[in-house]
């Protein structure tokens, strides 16, 4: 019997490249993936972020958890599998952005080692930069943005993350934002610091 894949013939060499993409865009381009706890500063960082790069003439994009989850991942909870099969669309589509020459920030609290590890495979490691927005879990409950830990800790919000569901400190990063120690000016140029020498074409 065939399987689902037998009947399908991806086309890549007809296909115009990322070379000639990064080349029209003069850029190179990298996925900057923000990993923390609910409140910690992703989105943010991310909005500030764009716009620093942006007046620098680089071309991005932002993907954001709550935008996916009411669009393309609309149909996904929050138990683990719906967790991972989150990042992995989402891992697949910032590939295809990067492909096409386009940097792009993700604000996703990806909690494990596993779904990150799994993000940065099907990126590729070269092209995956892992930042880790950090605020204690005290401070970003105090933050509560959304309301969302009160909700948590009322019982109403079931495998929240930080409260009823693991957020595993990050191994793997390339730079850490500490959000309740420095202001958001500090982290912007922390992170450009690192990213500007890797997408300037
Ligand atoms: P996340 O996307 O990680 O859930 P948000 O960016 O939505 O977090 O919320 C973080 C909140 O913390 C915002 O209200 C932001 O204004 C506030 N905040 C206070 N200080 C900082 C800082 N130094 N860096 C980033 N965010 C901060």
């Amino acid at each position: 019997m065939l399987s689902t894949t037998d009947n399908i013939f991806p086309v890549y060499h007809e296909i115009l490249g990322r070379p000639e993409k990064e080349a029209l865009l003069k850029q190179r381009s990298k996925v900057i993936w923000l990993t923390g706890l609910s409140g910690a500063g992703k989105t943010t960082l991310a909005k500030y972020l764009e716009e620093a790069l942006f007046s620098k003439g680089f071309f991005t994009q932002v993907l954001d958890g709550d935008n996916i989850r009411s669009g393309i991942n609309s149909n996904l909870g929050f138990s683990d599998a719906d967790r991972f099969e989150n990042i992995r669309r989402i891992a697949e589509v910032s590939k295809l952005l990067v492909n096409c020459g386009v940097i792009t920030i993700n604000c996703f609290i990806s909690p494990t080692e596993e779904i990150r590890d799994m993000a940065r495979r099907i990126i590729g490691k070269d092209d995956f930069i892992e930042i880790y927005v950090n605020a204690p879990l005290q401070v970003c409950e105090e933050r509560d943005v959304k309301g969302l830990y009160s909700r948590a800790r009322r019982g109403e919000i079931k495998d929240f993350t930080g409260i009823s569901s693991p957020f595993e400190t990050p191994e793997n990063i390339d730079i850490e934002i500490r959000t309740d120690l420095q202001t958001i000016e500090a982290s912007v140029k922390q992170i450009l610091e690192f990213v500007l020498p890797r997408v300037k074409f």
